[in-house]
């Protein structure tokens, strides 16, 4: 199992990095991304001492953690140069929180994220033909989450992505513990999702190559 979604303490997470990435261990994870939400206020504080954090922790041997960030209700225009700067800042993952159902987020998010090349647009919503058009051809991976509230849209976006051939990921979104939920589960929601089993390995596999893609 690998989350390339979760949130310490540094955003609204629960756990300081060393405890979630424990906490991950101990559920039968081999990866994570620490992937706090972050702004212009806090990007430049919060990267440098999560990438700290992850160099440990996977030095340590356990479980492999990788230093992120989710892009956070910010103004879509600013969506480029803050993937750009999360990236010169030492990010091997970056989110966008795209356009949930459950939240405001601003419209033209979702294109804004998928157009600056992000790796991962998180919980997208009712993403468009149009937009999952544009990430499968910039190799955008659209998130199917385990997130209640968010996992709202996630038949939507496994029909889409099937139709114009995009990438999906499963992540949790982890704030707490609990989050950390068991292969079974994970497939349940998949299968919630309408993916079929091929379909569900396929983007277990996409995990397993996005963390070899930036291990590198
Ligand atoms: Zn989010
Ligand atoms: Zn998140």
């Amino acid at each position: 199992m690998i989350d390339l979604h979760t949130h310490s303490i540094f955003s609204d997470g629960e756990l300081i990095p060393a405890e979630l990435a424990q906490r991950a261990f101990a559920a039968g994870y081999k990866a994570l991304a620490i992937t706090d939400h972050v702004d212009h206020s806090n990007i430049d504080f919060i990267l440098p001492r999560i990438i700290k954090v992850c160099s440990k922790i996977t030095e340590r041997g356990k479980i492999l953690a990788l230093p992120g960030v989710e892009l956070t209700h910010v103004d879509p225009i600013d969506i480029p140069s803050l993937a750009n700067d999360a990236r010169k800042l030492g990010a091997k993952m970056v989110l966008v929180h795209g356009e949930t159902l459950v939240e405001p987020v601003p419209p033209g998010t979702n294109l804004a994220a998928i157009n600056a090349a992000v790796d991962i647009l998180a919980h997208p919503g009712l993403i468009t033909e149009e937009e999952v058009k544009l990430a499968a051809e910039k190799g955008v991976y659209l998130e199917i989450t385990t997130r209640s509230g968010h996992a709202f849209s996630n038949g939507h976006v496994a029909q889409m992505a099937r139709k114009f051939k995009a990438n999906l990921i499963l992540n949790n979104d982890a704030h707490a513990p609990a989050d950390f939920v068991s292969s079974k589960m994970a497939t349940n929601i998949a299968c919630g999702a309408g993916l079929n089993d091929d379909e569900i390995s396929v983007m277990f596999e996409n995990s397993q190559k996005m963390v070899q893609k930036v291990s590198i």
